[in-house]
């Protein structure tokens, strides 16, 4: 009766995400999690097959993460960034750099991974600018792609994905069409060719080009073949364009690799991160940029090119809690739990299981097609079933899945054990089952 009240306030007053107010769809009503399970108020458990959105990965509530919190309540919550430093944010930066790729050192800390974004952006134009090239202010994007909510980040996203609502509100980048060859299939070298000429089109506009490497996740679940990586480092260094990776959800191991991009052995110049830095306990996103990157925009001497200095300087961002203690605090324990945990073998033995057991479901007819890179197992499908019949199952299997288009896919916590995985897959076959 107390959860009926508290529900039907929610009902009325409570935005869910990519959902209606007027006719919400039902929610469940969480009172605890630990490890892979959420608990509900009327005593039922849902193990957590998407990880919170990508971002538990180490299960929910980890007790280090959660004391370290505590332990940074007591001393400062939070003091704002500018002018003042911190234990936790030093002690984050010296934690991220362990784990960057070489050059890769100037850390901007961001309150979302769509703010991450838009910091890599606004940092490729004003190294750009710096170099004495403002015309190059345009980024390019793949087809298919994800890169968040907000205005700037929509506007590098699946040009016609969910979005496109909001076309009228977005500035204008370009798009190449998305890698087909599969990530784990032959190279064909027509994919490039798209890229190859958006950049001879338009690469004197273009600043950065963004990709997510590898995985591209919330539009597509799509797994692409790493030599698209390679020609496109390749083509970026030649005309003079950054190359932004999002790592916001293949980051920290998801794909098997500590970031997707070492899938095709490069390196970014500017790369986002968010989702697991904090385990899923805090909002925090980093953007972290190579030597070179935040040498132009300082106004430093650069190779032969003496920047003009018109970058300004400074970078021009500066979110109201930037570098929130608590938040660093928390990431700052979940990447000392991901490096003390054996994470590449847990990913290794969940990729394992998925392609046994999805790829069992490819022969069914509703199943168009099964793809899985470390710890994701996606199943594409002629035909979804019905909301109702999603959410039975959910019920019944006790397995939670966010199914979207026509992907239903789970991106597991490293830590869930073999028979659980064994119960997401079930549950996914029995949305498969369908026809
Ligand atoms: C989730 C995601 C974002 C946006 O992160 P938010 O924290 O939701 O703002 C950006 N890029 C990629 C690749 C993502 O998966």
């Amino acid at each position: 009766m107390e959860t009926e009240k508290l529900l039907s306030i929610d009902r009325e007053h409570l935005w869910h995400p990519y959902a209606s107010i007027g006719n919400p769809p039902p929610v469940n009503f969480a009172v605890s999690a630990s490890d892979t399970r959420i608990r509900l108020a009327d005593g039922s458990e849902l193990i957590d097959a998407v990880s919170s959105w990508w971002t538990a990965a180490l299960g929910h509530n980890p007790p280090e993460v959660v004391e370290a919190i505590k332990r940074q309540c007591d001393a400062m919550t939070h003091v704002m960034f500018a002018g003042f430093t911190h234990l936790p944010a030093v002690e984050l930066a010296e934690r991220l750099l362990a784990m960057m790729p070489p050059g890769l050192t100037k850390i901007f800390l961001a309150d979302s991974g769509s703010i991450a974004v838009e910091c890599a952006a606004k940092m490729a134009v004003q190294y750009q600018h710096a170099l004495g090239v403002p015309r190059k202010s345009k980024l390019v994007a793949l087809k298919g792609g994800y890169h968040g909510d907000t205005t700037g980040t929509m506007a590098l996203s699946d040009p016609d994905g969910m979005h496109v609502l909001f076309r009228g509100l977005m500035p204008r980048h370009f798009f190449a069409e998305r890698p087909k060859s599969r990530f784990d299939g032959e190279w064909d070298d027509s994919d490039f060719a798209s890229m190859r000429q958006v950049l001879d089109e338009h690469g004197d506009e273009v600043a950065a080009v963004i990709v997510e490497p590898i995985f591209q996740a919330a539009n597509a679940m799509w797994m692409y073949h790493a030599e698209y990586l390679r020609k496109l480092r390749a083509e970026c260094t030649r005309r003079g364009i950054l190359l932004i990776c999002d790592e916001v959800a293949t980051g920290f191991g998801r794909t098997g690799k500590l970031f997707a991009h070492e899938h095709a052995g490069i390196v970014p110049d500017i790369m986002c991160l968010g989702k697991i830095l904090t385990g899923g306990n805090m909002t925090l996103a980093a953007t972290v940029a190579s030597e070179g990157v935040a040498a132009a925009i300082s106004g430093d001497k650069i190779g032969d090119n003496e920047t003009s200095g018109s970058g300004g300087g400074a970078f021009m961002h500066g979110p109201t809690y930037m570098g929130n203690p608590l938040a660093c605090a928390a990431a700052r324990a979940t990447l000392e739990l991901l490096e003390r945990f054996d994470w590449r073998g847990a990913v290794a033995r969940i990729e394992a299981e998925f392609k046994e057991q999805l790829g069992a479901y490819s022969a069914l007819p509703n199943v168009r097609d099964v793809r899985v890179l470390g710890a994701v197992g996606v199943l594409e499908l002629e035909r979804m079933p019905p909301a109702e019949r999603v959410a039975q199952i959910i019920r019944d299997t006790g397995v939670w899945l966010r199914p979207f288009a026509n992907y239903v896919y789970a991106m597991p916590p490293y830590i869930t054990p073999s028979e659980e995985i064994r119960r997401i897959t079930g549950a996914m076959g029995e949305m498969a089952f369908n026809s």
